[in-house]
């Protein structure tokens, strides 16, 4: 018996899944907390200046969702010990991670710290909300459409690859053949975090990476120890991404009520919280080799032509809200 075509988010899902529950994913690539750990600190910085913004509520959520490794919250909450104890002891650390083997990761990597995780983003407690999310739109589901004549198909993944099979309309401008995604759980996040912010203060911060503006084509990408690799190979044996549409993401908050900022290229949001002074300052204290490896890790996270243009950051708050730091115009 032949499998029956699965539908592109169906089997992009499934993959993950596979994927996440069995492998380290850092051996298949690498992300900006790894990267350096000044990060995590300027972004645990950057939520100690929000949660002034936000009137210093107490107690306040501080969540991350898809923390991988828990480097990120480990530095941040590193930094906010250090410069905004206040902030420290008003805050709640509460994780969204679904991978179980993840979440042991994230347990052992954040030993001492009083935590609670959530598969997802709306079991969150009702209160006020600092959320932080790094490369985790990119990793959740995505449909693919392609424009034939007056209509559209939508992309399956049958035995033999992709198969076409007809869709219903599409409110969307594409040429003829092309490619236009859509990430339905990244619409819902988008939809319950504006809905959230019309009853909660917050501020929510994604940093991922795609285009500024909604653009057709291919963007599923899988990788294998840093290398580009097919991504309709064996379910679960590469992490499957596609780049974030951070206008689709921007119109469906707004439309729910919230105000967003952004998307603003990474390097200029990194350069404006301080990630370069904070790394000279840490290097003062390295030997010369490390201390070049540590300038060298801010440069990759920030130049156009590596991480600082591609990657994006864009926060979702609650109506009115103050303009939260980095994304002044
Ligand atoms: N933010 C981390 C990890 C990025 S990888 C870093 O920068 O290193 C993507 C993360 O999102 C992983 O932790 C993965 O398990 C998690 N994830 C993927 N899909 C998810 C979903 N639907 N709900 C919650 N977490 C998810």
């Amino acid at each position: 018996m032949r499998p029956l075509p699965e539908r592109l988010d169906a089997f992009m899902a499934r993959a993950n899944a596979a994927y996440y529950a069995d492998r380290d994913p850092y051996v298949d690539f690498t992300t900006s907390p790894e990267i350096s750990q000044a990060f995590g600190e300027v972004l645990g910085a950057w939520a100690a200046v929000c949660w002034t913004l936000l009137g210093r509520p107490d107690p306040v959520i501080l969540a991350e969702a898809g923390p991988g490794r828990g480097t990120l919250m480990a530095d941040a909450l590193r930094a906010v010990t250090r410069v905004a104890p206040d902030f420290r002891a008003a805050l709640r650390v509460h994780l969204i991670e679904t991978s179980p083997r993840l979440r042991r990761i994230q347990k052992e990597r954040l030993d001492g710290v009083y935590a609670s995780w959530h598969d997802r983003l709306d079991t969150l407690p009702g209160a006020p909300l600092l959320l932080l999310a790094n490369e985790f739109l990119d990793a959740l589901p995505i449909r693919q459409f392609v424009r034939r004549g007056d209509g559209w198909t939508e992309r399956f993944v049958g035995p033999d690859g992709i198969i076409e099979q007809p869709a219903g309309p599409l409110n969307r401008d594409a040429a003829e053949g092309e490619i236009v995604e859509i990430c339905e759980p990244a619409r819902a996040i988008a939809g319950e975090l504006a809905a959230r912010f019309v009853r909660h203060r917050g501020m929510a911060l994604f940093l991922d990476y795609g285009p500024a503006e909604s653009a057709a084509g291919d963007s599923l990408q899988a990788l294998r120890e840093g290398r580009a690799a097919d991504p309709l190979a064996e379910a679960g044996s590469a992490d499957l991404t596609a780049h974030v549409d951070f206008a689709d993401f921007a119109r469906i908050a707004r439309a729910g009520g919230a105000a967003v900022h952004g998307p603003l290229a990474q390097g200029m949001f990194l350069a404006r919280l301080g990630l370069f002074q904070r790394t000279d300052r840490l290097a003062q204290s390295l030997p010369p080799a490390r201390a070049s490896a540590l300038i060298e890790s801010a440069r990759r996270l920030a130049e156009p032509d590596r991480m600082g243009r591609l990657f994006k950051a864009l926060a979702v708050c609650h109506p009115n809200a103050p303009v939260p730091p980095g994304f002044e115009p």
